[in-house]
């Protein structure tokens, strides 16, 4: 069998749903420290990590423009509900002893430092985690979009993208149990076939930087470390 990859720097990137309890909404501090401590593994086994966590759990700004709010001023919210996933998810890592730094595309120097690519840099190589908050900075995108910015940013060898199923479905194996699970996809079958993985702009950017997105599933402890070496489930976009 093939070699497993070996990586140096990762970025993963989970949905603010990642750290919410059952329904889906708000922090779950159980389940919050159930992710840190995936990734606690991970760090400790030498790897450098980026992360950056959605906030669908408390906003999403396309929901919330719906109902007439501008959608600029939602995505703004919904910014902000990434560094409140930020911190939370920070705690739950300084609990258990993985140093980190938080730094937010937006400016707020009271809570966090600001984002300075060459200092989140110097922090990974002194084998600190980085967690990206307040994705662009900007309205009009997810924090996909962000996620592949920062993974090309950082050099990362990989983007992990964690989410509640363990890799990408010819259907959504939620609703259609005939669904079965690819092993493997190019970039291009992602956008061709519109496969809801990520969104397109973050594949393309993926694409254009040769950094394979792996997809895996978040949900069982101990399954991030299994995906990095290459034998837990997954799907794999390169
Ligand atoms: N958002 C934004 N620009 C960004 C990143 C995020 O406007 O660069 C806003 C947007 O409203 C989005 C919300 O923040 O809906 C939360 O992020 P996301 O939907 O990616 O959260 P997830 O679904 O991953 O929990």
């Amino acid at each position: 069998p093939a070699e497993p990859p070996r990586y140096k720097r990762i970025l993963l990137k989970v949905s603010g749903e990642a750290g919410a309890g059952g329904e889906g909404f708000g922090i779950d501090p159980k389940t919050l420290d159930r992710v840190a401590a995936d990734i606690a593994e991970v760090v400790r086994e030498g790897i450098e990590v980026c992360l950056v966590i959605g906030g669908g759990n408390i906003f999403r700004g396309a929901l919330l423009a719906e109902s007439g709010m501008e959608r600029a001023s939602a995505d703004y919210m919904g910014m902000l509900a990434t560094v409140m996933n930020a911190l939370a998810l920070q705690a739950s890592l300084e609990k258990i002893g993985v140093y980190t730094r938080v730094q937010s595309a937006i400016p707020m120097a009271a809570i966090c430092e600001p984002y300075i690519r060459r200092r989140a840099l110097r922090h990974l190589e002194k084998g600190r985690v980085v967690i990206f908050a307040a994705g662009l900075g900007a309205p009009f995108f997810t924090t996909d979009t962000p996620a592949a910015l920062r993974a090309a940013e950082m050099g990362c060898d990989a983007l992990f993208k964690g989410t509640s199923v363990d890799g990408v479905y010819t259907a959504d194996p939620k609703k259609d149990p005939s669904a079965t699970r690819y092993e493997r996809l190019t970039y291009h079958d992602v956008l061709a076939k519109d496969l809801k993985v990520m969104d397109a702009s973050a594949i393309s950017l993926m694409r254009d930087n040769h950094i394979p997105i792996v997809v895996f599933s978040i949900r069982e402890r101990g399954n991030l470390l299994k995906v990095l070496k290459g034998e837990g489930v997954h799907t794999t976009i390169a």
